[in-house]
């Protein structure tokens, strides 16, 4: 199994340590040529939506990403990586991949004061410690979209189908049960209803 990681700004090392502690190969997705090589999943990282969005689109990464997730590929978006897969900014009027039916805003709990650790339950895996930087927080979901753990009342985490999506970032924890939980969905093991794929 090889997990590609988007590695244009942000927390993209830090996903590729908690992979290579599992024993799953990474790749780094810089340029377009790069989305050549084969791979069965791939995370978004933290860092700032505005900066890798646009940068996605300068290198023409923008239009094949959102096609091969269209098509089915795992993705597993933290923070930033999660704005850049909502359908919808609440208080932004960009829209990048929009792929997943969750709408959300950004900088959800004020930009100064706005970093946190909490504990909470995440569905299907129990208590996780997590840790929030200048997140955003997901108002709602639709569709196909499920809630995986809330904060305070508000959604933290969610997935549609392939597509999983955390507003902290548990590639800094160092718990990595949120990262076995998406390598379950990259086999094809882990499904929405708990039904086989
Ligand atoms: N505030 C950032 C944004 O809007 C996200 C912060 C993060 O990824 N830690 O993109």
């Amino acid at each position: 199994m090889r997990v590609a990681v988007l590695a244009l700004q942000g927390a993209f090392i830090e996903h590729e340590a908690m992979l290579a502690s599992l024993g799953v190969e990474t790749l780094e997705i810089r340029q377009k040529k790069d989305l050549l090589a084969s791979f069965d999943g791939l995370v978004i990282p933290g860092g700032e939506s505005t900066v890798q969005g646009k940068l996605m689109r300068e290198l023409g990464l923008f239009d094949p990403i959102r096609e091969k997730i269209k098509a089915g590929l795992p993705v597993f978006g933290t923070c930033a990586g999660l704005i850049l897969l909502a359908d919808r900014i609440l208080n932004d009027d960009r829209r990048y991949l929009a792929t997943m039916d969750i709408e959300v805003v950004r900088n959800g709990y004020g930009r100064q004061s706005g970093s946190f650790n909490a504990q909470e339950e995440f569905a299907g895996i129990g208590r996780i410690p997590m840790t929030f930087i200048r997140a955003p927080y997901i108002e709602r979901v639709w569709g196909d979209a499920e809630v995986l753990a809330r904060v305070d009342g508000k959604i933290v985490a969610a997935r549609q189908g392939r597509q999983l999506v955390t507003a902290f970032h548990p590639e800094l924890d160092a718990d990595p049960s949120v990262h076995r939980f998406f390598l379950e969905i990259v086999k094809g093991r882990s499904c929405p209803n708990g039904s086989a794929e």
